[in-house]
Order: structure tokens, then sequence, then C-alpha cells
């Protein structure tokens, strides 16, 4: 079988385009596995609170924060003042005080994210 120039260049062009495909499906499904569920928060802590005041930690205290919700339809993740994660960090945040906040946690401020 005889190739013409163009037909090579076509040939190798389409592998170049067919490879660069195929690399970027695997980047995107490495990406999307990495994505955070409610799974990898339960099992990392956000308890660390060597970074938080006194202050705030009895904030804390005072709304009854309690790091697993003892009512599983009043968790942080479905309340209206949860700050979610910033990409590259694994525990949320509270409007109410500073400090990591889990996910599954609540307190008594819980307030439903429609209302
Ligand atoms: S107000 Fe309470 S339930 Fe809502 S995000 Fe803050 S700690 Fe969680």
């Amino acid at each position: 079988m005889k190739f013409t120039y163009k037909r090579r260049q076509f040939i190798r062009q389409s592998t170049y385009t067919l490879g660069s495909i195929l690399g970027l499906e695997f980047l995107f499904s490495a990406c999307s596995s990495a994505e955070k569920s409610s799974d990898d928060y339960q099992l990392k802590s956000c308890q660390d609170y060597s970074q938080v005041s006194e202050s705030e930690l009895a904030k804390r205290k005072q709304f009854a924060y309690e790091t697993q919700a003892s009512d599983p339809l009043k968790t942080c993740k479905d309340c209206k003042l949860f700050l979610p994660a910033m990409p590259n960090e694994t525990c949320g945040g509270c409007s109410l005080f500073k400090g990591p906040v889990e996910v599954l946690g609540s307190c008594t401020y819980w307030a439903p994210l429609e209302a």
C-alpha cells in the first residue's frame, strides 16, 4: 500500500489527536475520582482546634457544636450558615465562629438551606 505524504501526515495527526483525547479523558477521570464525598470528610478529622482562639472556641461551645450531628437531617452541610471547604482543604467552616467544621456536625443554630 502506497501512502502519499498527505495521507501519512493525516494518520500521524490523527494519532496525536486521538492520543491527546485519551490523555485528557484519563486526566478528567482522575480528577473526578478525587472529588470529595461525605465519606471522605467522615474519615478525616476536622477537630484540630490548635489555631482557634479561646473566644472562638467559647462560641462553638455556646452554640453546642457537635462533630457528629445527633439528628442526621440537620447536619452542617445542609445548613444555611455552612461555609464549604475551599479547594485543597478538607474541612468546612461556619459563619458563626472560626475554625474547622465537620460537614456531618451540627449545632443549635442549624438553619435549613431553603429557608
Ligand atoms: S450554624 Fe451550626 S449547623 Fe450550621 S454550619 Fe454552623 S455549626 Fe453547622
